[in-house]
């Protein structure tokens, strides 16, 4: 069974910017390390699929970030930061993320677990969400067994910005153009559709309204038992540092 439930140690760590790429034109990754990192990526729970940090950037201001992946070797992690605006009115990470340079300074806090635990008898897995989803849902892909089934649902915000998902399982991708209105695109491809049969899991996450929609209209309403699904809002349209109850 693919585990992640576990309750995680939580520690701080000092990191530094070691490089910043470019992955699409709407995302950043960020990779850290130095020597106060040792301690973090020793910790329970820090690679688990989906795991994720509360980043704290040079302003002091904290955000939570999945793990995207990590080189043990190299003592780093990569952290991809969707790019949602490059000022910080529309948001001091994504702003910092725009203009990030190697040498800066982040405080890291975690790991948190990202919710995802696949029962013993599982034959498929559904993996949706927005862009700031995209990290977990590569993180959980790459991490599962061959003989599973994934059905992955991405909104991105341009062709552009769809990514390749490597994982050893059997996997078909739809990528979904955003609409104005965060998530309604995924919605609307989710809403009518049928799940698979037999034994699964379905991990979703992005924009916090499009979430509820998808608990209540999707998921609440196929009945499927709360220990087969994780839903969780990653932001909120309008609210700055969003944290689903
Ligand atoms: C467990 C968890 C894991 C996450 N993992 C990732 C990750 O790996 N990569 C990632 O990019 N994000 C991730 N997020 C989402 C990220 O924490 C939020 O998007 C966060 O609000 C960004 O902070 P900010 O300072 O840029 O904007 P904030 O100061 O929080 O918000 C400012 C304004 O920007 C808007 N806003 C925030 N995020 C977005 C967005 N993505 N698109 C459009 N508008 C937005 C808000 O609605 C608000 O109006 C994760 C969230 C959680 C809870």
């Amino acid at each position: 069974m693919l585990e992640t439930a576990s309750k995680p140690h939580t520690k701080k760590a000092l990191g530094i910017v070691q490089a910043v790429h470019s992955i699409t034109p709407h995302m950043r990754r960020i990779t850290v390390g130095g020597e106060g990192m040792a301690e973090l990526l020793d910790t329970e729970g820090i690679n688990d699929p989906a795991a994720w940090v509360k980043v704290f950037l040079p302003s002091g201001e904290g955000r939570a970030y999945t793990v995207r992946s990590i080189d043990f070797a190299a003592g780093t992690l990569d952290l991809d930061f969707v790019l949602h605006g490059a000022d910080t009115s529309s948001g001091p990470a994504s702003a910092w993320a725009s203009h990030a340079s190697v040498g800066e300074h982040l405080g890291i806090a975690g790991p948190r677990s990202g919710g995802f635990l696949l029962p013993g008898n599982a034959s498929w897995v559904m993996l949706a969400g927005d862009a700031t989803a995209l990290p977990g849902i590569q993180s959980i892909a790459s991490r599962l067994p061959a003989d599973i089934n994934v059905k992955i649902y991405a909104e991105v915000s341009s062709p552009e910005d769809q990514q390749p998902i490597d994982s050893p399982a059997r996997l078909r991708t739809q990528w979904i153009q955003a609409q104005p209105e965060p998530g309604l695109a995924l919605c609307q491809s989710l809403l009518h559709r049928p799940l698979p049969t037999g034994a699964g899991y379905i991990w979703i996450a992005g924009e916090s309204a499009a979430i509820r929609r998808l608990k209540m209209h999707y998921l609440q309403e196929r009945d499927i038992p709360r220990h087969c699904f994780s839903a969780k809002g990653y932001w909120k349209a309008g609210e700055a540092d969003h944290r689903d109850a």
